[in-house]
């Protein structure tokens, strides 16, 4: 049997930019806007530090201001409340995303309830979840809707496809199940309390593995011929002490029985800044009342 086709990530990501610097470089030429982001980090988790300056650069590299906030761990929740009311009113800023996880003496939920939601470039104010899923248009979470760009560069029209979601979190999980569900197709979600989780996977024919749980997907959990969308990222010691990023799904095994799988590293992942970026731009576009061409699909 031949190998499945390998999604390249990397490549549509940057297809993507170019396509996002291009209409950039438009509405600052002829309506002198710079779509504006900013960025919060609160404390100095190693991990959210490379996301936040990966974030700042893409954002530089098509053209657009960024504007990077990084605030001592013991900063108080009024504190950030009060940054956050900040970039709310200030008219350079288009989008302002906080990196999530934050201390636990703060509430994530009323930080991102305190970002306005046309602003809100995550997608996860309670504003734009029930835009999505009441089919309105407002912010879609960067990952899902990344995913979504893969699944209909790879698949074209989804109608009527049996769809498996792994996870149910606000972030990945629940958006993603809502995207499907626009695309007609037909969704089901599994969680850590589903019966037979390797069951639900084998009827899919689109599976989205979003567990965080390391290479928890054998080939044997695919049918023949299914999209994969490999949205985990974990870091697992190898033989030799080193470190390794793998995905959701044992992509060895998987890679035999899918038609087309999404690898990690090099999948999903460089999807997520690329649709921050297309997302900025976006809110740019609607707070200065100008068209959005390049972001035209899935608003
Ligand atoms: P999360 O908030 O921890 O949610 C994990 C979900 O998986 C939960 O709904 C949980 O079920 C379910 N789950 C856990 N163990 C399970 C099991 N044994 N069987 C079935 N379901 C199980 O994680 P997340 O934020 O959605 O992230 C998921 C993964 O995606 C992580 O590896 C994360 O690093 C990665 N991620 C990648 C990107 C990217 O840009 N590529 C972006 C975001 C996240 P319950 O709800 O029942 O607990």
């Amino acid at each position: 049997m031949s190998e499945a086709k390998i999604i390249d990530g990397n490549a549509f990501a940057a297809g993507l930019r170019d396509t996002l610097a291009e209409h950039v470089r438009e509405i600052r030429d002829y309506n002198h806007v710079t779509p504006g982001l900013a960025v919060v980090l609160v404390g100095d988790d190693p991990a959210s530090q490379v996301y936040v300056r990966n974030k700042n650069r893409r954002a530089v590299e098509i053209g657009m201001e960024s504007f990077e906030h990084v605030l001592p761990s013991d900063i108080t929740e009024q504190q950030l409340l009060t940054l956050i009311e900040g970039l709310n009113d200030d008219p350079a800023v288009h989008g302002i995303l906080v990196q999530l996880p934050l201390p636990p003496h703060i509430s994530s939920t009323k930080v991102i309830e305190a970002i306005h939601p046309d602003k809100d470039v995550d997608g996860f104010h309670p504003w734009n979840v029930g835009k999505l899923a009441t089919g309105g248009k407002g912010m879609i979470p960067c990952t899902p809707l990344g995913c979504m760009m893969l699944l209909r560069d790879q698949l074209g029209e989804l109608e009527g496809l049996k769809a498996v979601v792994l996870g149910r979190s606000n972030i990945v999980g629940k958006p993603m199940a809502q995207l499907l569900l626009r695309e007609n197709c037909t969704v089901t979600i599994a969680h850590s309390r589903t019966r037979d989780v390797p069951a639900e996977c084998r009827g899919a024919d689109i599976l989205v593995a979003a567990v965080g749980r390391a290479e928890m997907v054998r080939g044997d959990w695919i049918k023949p011929g299914a999209t994969v969308i490999d949205v985990g990222m974990n870091r697992v010691t190898k033989p030799d002490g080193g470190r390794k990023l793998v995905g959701d799904v044992r992509f060895d095994e998987a890679v035999k029985v899918a038609g087309a799988i999404t690898p990690v590293p090099g999948g999903v992942g460089p999807m997520t800044i690329a649709v921050l970026l297309r997302n900025t731009l976006l809110a740019a576009c609607r707070q200065h009342r100008l068209k959005a061409p390049a972001c035209d699909e899935w608003v």
